[in-house]
């Protein structure tokens, strides 16, 4: 193994911006594996498209931050969704990772709770969506079969979920930070907005499992008086989380610093290698061809009952996109 205090880095830190990529990294001292997600154009363009209100997008822009994060880490070949249902004023988002590159988003919401939250001053995202679950599905095909994770959506940010998540399905201390800002730009015809967003994931892996032992989560229902479960953590878990909550969300979505440079700036002392950066896009993956069999795939009942003025009419939640069909194309009956 070559030392990372000498190996690393291997080269100079790129100083351009790395808009709509996602970076591995390694901290090998720390026995730390991690990812930066950094979005430009692509949040923008999926936020912008959907003109929801300033609350919701930036929460969806946190899930789109976070789906990119886990499913680019996947080495699959398929479609990693993450999913929220809750109770509160945002019930549902959406976000599809379509692998290598490709992302899609919407959001479902109640439109007068969300205002009634903006006004009373408390639209964070934990008020938004409420009670309910996460859950995180990987979807390789009609041939395989579909892994699904769930966690329980109570008052807690994604990045706490995220956590959770990990400590109780992978076994791995894991941290995440998510980041979405809106910025504002002075351009002919008045003040641009457009969406930014990043964030940060490591994740301890130690070469001897026992060391990535970490507490239980609360007891919940444990009978009152029991010590919580104590378990001293690793030296080298201990710095590396240190390290991530230094990061400030400026850092996370500034257009002018490199994810290599910011992993520089964060890891320098332990050393990091960083790995080739992937591309991302904001694209939709519904066709006419995919809508078509959706169609056919509903009860003869549904069909039926989705014929409006003599046509069937289909439009994407994800990208907008309209399709219209004859009620003979998809076998309803008018
Ligand atoms: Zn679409």
């Amino acid at each position: 193994m070559t030392d990372p205090q000498i190996a690393i880095p291997s080269r100079a830190p790129s100083a351009t911006t790395a808009d709509d990529t996602v970076m591995p990294f390694e901290v090998a001292k720390l026995d730390l594996r991690g990812r930066v997600v950094r979005l430009g154009p692509v949040v923008n363009e999926i936020l912008a498209r959907h003109a929801y209100p300033q609350p919701v997008a930036k929460l969806l822009g946190e899930a789109i931050v976070l789906t990119v994060m886990l499913g680019s880490a996947l080495k699959i070949d398929g479609r990693f969704i993450l999913q929220t249902q809750g109770d509160g004023p945002v019930r549902m988002l959406v976000v599809d990772f379509i692998a290598p590159d490709k992302v899609r988003a919407c959001a479902r919401f109640d439109k007068s709770r969300v205002t009634a939250a903006i006004e009373s001053g408390d639209a964070g995202g934990t008020t938004l969506l409420g009670k309910g679950h996460l859950a995180m599905t990987i979807d390789q095909g009609p041939d395989m079969s579909r892994y699904q994770g769930l966690v329980a959506l109570d008052g807690r940010s994604l990045e706490e979920v995220a956590h959770e998540y990990f400590l109780r399905s992978e076994q791995i201390p894991t941290r995440v930070r998510l980041a979405v800002a809106e910025e504002l730009r002075a351009e002919a015809g008045g003040a641009q907005h457009r969406w930014r967003a990043g964030g940060m994931m490591v994740q301890f892996l130690p070469k001897a499992p026992e060391r990535a032992r970490v507490a239980d989560l609360d007891p919940g229902d444990a009978p009152e008086g029991t010590a919580p479960h104590a378990v001293e953590e690793d030296d080298a878990w201990v710095e590396g989380q240190a390290l991530i909550s230094t990061v400030e969300d400026v850092e996370l979505i500034d257009p002018s610093l490199s994810s290599e440079r910011l992993v520089y700036r964060l890891f320098h002392e332990p050393g990091v290698r960083v790995f080739r950066a992937s591309p991302l896009r904001a694209e939709c993956s519904c066709s006419r061809a995919n809508v078509e069999a959706m169609l056919k795939s509903f009860s003869q009942d549904d069909r039926d009952h989705m014929v409006e003025d003599g046509k069937i009419s289909v439009t994407c939640e994800f990208c907008s996109a309209y399709y219209e069909f004859a009620p003979a194309d998809v076998g309803a009956r008018i």
